[in-house]
């Protein structure tokens, strides 16, 4: 209906147009009667009584009631001509060129905004039909679905979620007992914890359509696209319900809207954030549609993301420890060809802290080490140095170093490696190398036998100790200090700075938190609190007596039996 008015509108527009183009034509040609030259001689002749000029146009009276028409290349000259005559003459405005103008200027305009609008109209209806359908994962695709049984080392994840796949496959089941599904579950853990895979699997355990965007999907140049692509994906879905609809990275969207951001886009993303809501809070739990979103930044979610009725579920993932990690690799295992006598379980060992997405990594890089020695399995030596090659970098052959400087290296180095194998609670030695990597000259290596998650005074110090190590041995043989201690340093002066300031491990001190816990996913240096200047001067104290016993205690080697 509005398009047949629009087009009406626009004929009609024409139709105008072509009048009035027509009019002035027929104004500027109308053809002259009679040539110039006898107009002329009609002037000599004083035989004129009214010449009316339009322009170059003349409409010509004789003084015996004749009119005719004629052009006139000089109109100023006929004025001239009619001095001292009994000519009238009159100057009429001419108009008809500005219609024309006019005319041609509004045919152009209208062409434009025609064709334009409808090459716009056309593209964004393409889009608009593309933007959801195209992010539609369908369960009967011909790609094996990804299942519970490709995730691994995130039981809890998983057991909360099936309660959804429950749902989700047997929606009457759960509605006959009165249960009302969640709408939004939100994923919030690391990157590379398996939050996608997790998603993915819900849908492949689930067998409905799925659909997967990401935050920045929704975010555009333009004010409002990213809010009717959201009105838009909720419709399809709608359509397609029971189905789940994935949002990674919700944060692109969800972010506080009072957070600190490109002005431009901010207002942009609080309409697309705004849309969203009104969405979830719209749909009711009979359409069956599960949204499950993903962030590695729960601190700066809008909190108005997680009141009832929209992501009212929040699970949090966190990297595996050793049973999990040991789990994921047996799965990335059955993939590639690894030797028998790799044991899965000592490679989780070493690798503390690794999310699955690290694990990953890990065994493609240690199959590709094997390819390219031409071997037809993995072995261990593959796992180990695709470790080292993640944890620190890639070797640096071409780095050249003189003989003294490799042995002030080795020396540095098995003073770490000694006092880490003399003290008592401390993590066995792995491997210790001078082979420079990455930003490292050379590594000592320890691994826990466990993940460790709180740490004992004990271990705290020895850890200090251990990385003064480097250090004590350069100053013995040498008798001289080098720059190569400084990461240990650093990394030594941010436990003791911790222990001090927020482990409340100082007798004097006592029991107090003198810096703020910043325990972010991505961490970063922790502000110290206000204090007096007694109890500043106090703290650093502690920190510089710590630091210094532990260093001290090297001297002495009876370090290796009681603790510094
Ligand atoms: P996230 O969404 O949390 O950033 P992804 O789900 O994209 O992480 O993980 C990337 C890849 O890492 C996955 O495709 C999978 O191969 C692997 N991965 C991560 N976590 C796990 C896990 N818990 N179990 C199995 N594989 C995992
Ligand atoms: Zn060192």
């Amino acid at each position: 209906m509005a398009a047949l008015i629009r087009n009406l509108l626009i004929l009609m527009i024409l139709i105008i147009i072509g009048v009035f183009a027509g009019l002035s034509w027929m104004l500027e040609n109308r053809s002259p009667t009679h040539d110039y030259s006898e107009f002329i001689k009609h002037v000599y002749q004083d035989e004129i009584k009214l010449v009316e000029l339009t322009g170059n146009r003349a409409e010509v009276t004789t003084n015996k009631g004749f009119v005719y028409r004629t052009t006139v290349p000089d109109p100023a000259q006929i004025a001239t001509r009619a001095e001292g005559k009994d000519m009238r003459v009159i100057f009429h405005h001419d108009y008809s060129s500005l219609v024309v103008q006019i005319s041609i200027a509004l045919i152009i305009i209208t062409l434009v905004l025609v064709i334009g609008g409808t090459m716009y109209r056309n593209k964004t209806r393409a889009e608009k039909s593309r933007f959801a359908s195209d992010k539609l994962i369908s369960p009967n695709s011909s790609q094996a679905p990804i299942t519970f049984a490709d995730v691994a080392g995130i039981p809890e994840a998983k057991e909360e979620l099936e309660e959804i796949v429950g749902f989700l496959k047997n929606p009457k089941q759960y509605g006959n007992v009165g249960a009302i599904i969640p709408k939004g579950v939100l994923l919030q853990g690391p990157p590379g914890t398996g939050k996608t895979l997790l998603a993915k699997a819900v849908a492949g355990e689930s067998g409905v359509p799925f659909y997967s965007f990401s935050g920045s999907d929704f975010v555009e140049m333009f004010v409002g696209v990213g809010a009717s692509r959201v009105r838009d994906l909720f419709k399809e879905a709608k359509k397609n319900s029971p189905c789940i609809v994935f949002i990674d990275e919700i944060d692109g969207v969800g972010g506080s809207r009072t957070g600190t951001s490109s002005a431009g886009g901010q207002d942009e993303r609080g309409q697309t954030l705004n849309a969203l809501l009104v969405e979830m809070d719209g749909f009711d739990t009979s359409d069956t549609i599960v949204v499950l979103a993903a962030t590695n930044r729960p601190d700066i979610l809008d909190p108005a993301l997680r009141r009832p009725g929209r992501f009212d579920r929040q699970i949090n993932i966190l990297p595996p420890d050793i049973k999990g990690r040991t789990k994921i690799l047996e799965i990335f295992a059955k993939k590639v060809q690894i030797s028998t006598d790799v044991d899965l379980s000592v490679i989780a060992q070493a690798t503390p802290g690794f999310t699955g997405a690290e694990l990953a990594n890990l065994v493609n890089e240690a199959a590709l080490l094997a390819g390219r020695n031409g071997k037809l399995e993995i072995g261990d030596q593959e796992f180990d140095t695709a470790r080292d090659r993640i944890l620190m970098g890639v070797e640096r052959k071409g780095l050249v170093m003189t003989d003294q400087d490799r042995t002030a290296l080795a020396y540095h180095e098995a003073g770490h490696a000694i006092i880490a194998k003399k003290l008592p609670e401390s993590d066995p030695l792995h491997k210790i190398t001078i082979i420079p990597r990455g930003r490292a000259l050379g590594q000592t290596q320890q691994l826990p036998l466990n993940d460790r998650h709180a740490y004992s005074y004990t271990y705290l110090k020895n850890r200090i100790t251990i990385l003064m190590g480097g250090r004590a041995a350069e100053k013995i043989v040498f008798n001289q200090r080098s720059t190569g201690a400084q990461g240990d340093i650093l990394q030594a002066t941010d436990i003791a700075t911790n222990m001090i300031c927020k482990w409340g491990m100082s007798e004097t001190l006592g029991p107090r938190a003198f810096a703020m816990d910043d325990s972010g996913f991505l961490g970063g240096p922790s502000e110290r609190l206000a204090v007096g200047d007694k109890t500043s001067r106090q703290i650093d104290f502690e920190i510089s007596e710590l630091l210094d016993r532990c260093y001290r205690k090297q001297w002495i080697f009876s370090a290796a039996t009681s603790a510094c």
